[in-house]
């Protein structure tokens, strides 16, 4: 009952912002903080300051809002991935920026070592199930499920060895649609991070964009970070939390983040390319430890749809750790992820 106090005494005074997406007062070892949304989910921001920057939260949401707006959304006409997608209908060869090809060039690394259960080509499919639309709603009104055919149909578009990648040339196949969901949280951790280390009025921060947590630095009294991980089952409460310095990158896919309920039925947003279906690997959340935001996220993405077994080879490939937690709650990690964990007791 103590751990639940402490880890959201963390958590909560962020919670209490979101409505306004205030940010508070700069004052010796108090974090500034701010909730806003972006990227389609949640930004909390939780920054120690060495100096007075009162502009700080709201830099790092125009990076978030930025990269989105700019690179990584398929729904935004602004932004370079739905033109790649655009321009796919017509032509398969495209010119794209340093940054997309560096982002697509390590997914594609892990779309092969994952044997396909990270793939960017499943646009098609993301769009037919809309679950994205129709988020945390039963029973939706206006909602249909997707029909077998059109699964079928869709998956015909898809298949990441179809893509071939030579610097900025990409050869996307004709109906290709890539889908940078899976990653785009990461890569902005990513990128905040190298903001702040560039930034000397910052000592430490925790930041999350929806399921991936950034810490970055040290606290003021030299605390450790504690990131509490989701009961995928009643999502207002925590199953423990990681006890963490430094920097990191921590990623969790769950069946809880987005889904929607068809006749009991969960369908959440994770796919497998596989199947066209949401992926059914035994698994209700997956987390991933890792230096680097965007594979943490890939693989958080790659693991859920592989299941534990694959999933930990996975994850040692890139030298991640991992906690999973099953469909009936049970809770299993990577020997490298068991001096961080600590269960609520
Ligand atoms: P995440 O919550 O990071 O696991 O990402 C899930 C999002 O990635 C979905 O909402 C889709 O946009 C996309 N996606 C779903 N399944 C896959 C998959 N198997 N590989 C790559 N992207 C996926
Ligand atoms: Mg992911």
């Amino acid at each position: 009952m103590k751990n639940i106090f402490r880890i959201f005494s963390i958590f909560l005074p962020i919670l209490c912002l979101s409505s306004c997406g205030l940010q508070s007062a700069h004052l010796a070892n108090q974090p500034v903080q701010s909730v806003d949304t972006a990227m389609g989910t949640v930004i909390q921001q939780n920054i120690y300051l060495k100096e007075e920057n009162e502009t700080i939260t709201d830099d790092i949401l125009k990076e978030i809002t930025d990269l989105e707006e700019t690179v990584l959304s398929r729904r935004l006409d602004s932004a370079e991935l739905y033109q790649v997608n655009e321009a796919a209908e017509d032509r398969e060869e495209i010119r794209i920026s340093e940054s997309l090809a560096a982002i697509l060039s390590s997914c594609q690394q892990v779309e092969k070592d994952s044997d396909g259960a990270f793939d960017l080509t499943i646009g098609d499919v993301v769009e037919l199930w809309d679950i994205d639309d129709y988020a945390g709603q039963e029973n939706p009104e206006g909602y249909q499920l997707p029909k077998q055919s059109a699964i079928t149909e869709a998956l015909a578009h898809t298949g990441y060895e179809k893509v071939e990648l030579q610097e900025n040339l990409l050869h996307l196949p004709k109906d290709m649609k890539l889908d940078l969901g899976a990653v785009g949280k990461g890569v902005a951790l990513t990128n905040i991070r190298q903001s702040l280390g560039e930034d000397s009025s910052v000592e430490g921060a925790v930041i999350s964009v929806g399921g991936s947590i950034l810490t970055y630095g040290a606290k003021p009294d030299g605390s450790s970070w504690k990131v509490a991980i989701v009961n995928p089952r009643d999502t207002a409460s925590s199953i423990g939390y990681l006890d963490i310095t430094g920097d990191w990158c921590i990623s969790t896919s769950g069946d809880y983040e987005r889904y929607v309920e068809v006749d009991g039925v969960r369908y959440h947003h994770i796919l497998n390319p596989k199947t066209g279906y949401p992926a059914d690997s035994g698994l209700s959340a997956v987390t991933v430890l890792s230096k680097d935001g965007l594979l943490s996220d890939a693989l958080s993405t790659a693991c859920f749809v592989l299941g534990e077994e694959k999933a930990v080879k996975l994850a040692e490939a890139y030298d991640a750790d991992v906690l999973f937690v099953d469909c009936e709650g049970n809770v299993t990690m990577t020997e490298g992820m068991k001096p961080y964990f600590h269960p609520m007791k």
